[in-house]
């Protein structure tokens, strides 16, 4: 553990003192999520505020549309982790503008504790249960288990419970097919801190997609649908009762690696191969 992750993870334990535990982004701009209808937010229902608009049927539409993302989203937690625990509060952005004044850029959605907050690139049931994940993952990890937890893993079950095309199997295809660079198995399980992660999304250009876009290129997403790609097969095998034996190892003192290889093991010994990563460049 280095002097930066220490200091890192000492400074988010100082922060969850306060009701948001932050997921590396601007903390006084994610903080507005605190009083979401004085930054210019509206409720439409318990637990969803959506950016405040003048047309009211077009506000009621946008509501409806969100709470049955919400609803979808729900299933998928539900279904991965057997019961749904946490219940976040969920902030829609219509605007880049809106998004970017509570702290998002570049990325497609954002979680701040239980707090998620979506762009208007981010307004599907995909991105909502990928940062429920998040907010799931960490209801259910003791202090030590989410201080061991690596950013890979959380980000790789998240990806493979929203099923969004964005990390699908057929853009990793896609990435193989265009040889854009990607981490390969062993490279994504060195990405342990919200630091290193970050750092392997900026060096893989994954940060670059606004330019991409404005240019008419195709989005990559190499990080995340690696992560997607390991955990995959690996929750397929496991499944919901192996995570969360998984979580309860982690929780109970068992180191990460080992936890993770075993439940891996425990499934192929029943007859299932799990599938890792391809190698890549
Ligand atoms: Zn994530």
């Amino acid at each position: 553990m280095n002097a930066r992750r220490t200091w890192r993870r000492s400074w988010v334990a100082i922060l969850l003192l306060t009701p948001l535990l932050l997921s590396g982004c601007s903390v006084l701009q994610g903080g507005r999520l605190l009083s979401p209808q004085w930054a210019g937010l509206e409720p439409v229902a318990p637990g969803l505020y959506i950016e405040a608009g003048d047309d009211e049927r077009e506000q009621a539409r946008r509501g409806a549309e969100l709470q049955a993302a919400l609803a979808r989203a729900e299933a998928a937690i539900r279904q991965a982790y057997g019961e749904v625990r946490s219940r976040p509060v969920v902030h829609a952005c219509f605007t880049e503008a809106c998004y970017a004044a509570f702290g998002g850029r570049g990325s497609v959605a954002k979680v701040y504790g239980d707090r998620i907050l979506l762009s208007p690139r981010g307004l599907n049931w995909h991105f909502l249960a990928h940062e429920w994940s998040h907010t799931e993952m960490r209801s259910r990890l003791s202090w030590r288990g989410w201080w061991h937890m690596p950013q890979w893993f959380d980000e790789g079950v998240a990806v493979a419970i929203s099923d969004a095309p964005e990390h699908s199997e057929a853009h990793w295809r896609w990435l193989v097919a265009h040889d854009v660079a990607r981490p390969s198995a062993h490279g994504l399980r060195r990405l342990r801190t919200l630091d290193q992660w970050l750092a392997a999304v900026h060096r893989h250009g994954e940060d670059q997609n606004a330019q991409r876009r404005a240019r008419g290129e195709p989005e990559i997403h190499p990080v995340y649908t690696a992560a997607g790609q390991a955990l995959r097969p690996w929750l397929q095998h496991v499944g919901t009762a192996g995570l969360l034996r998984f979580i309860e190892q982690v929780n109970a003192g068992a180191p990460f690696d080992e936890a993770y290889d075993a439940a891996a093991s425990a499934a192929a010994g029943k007859g299932q191969a799990v599938k890792a990563a391809e190698p890549t460049r």
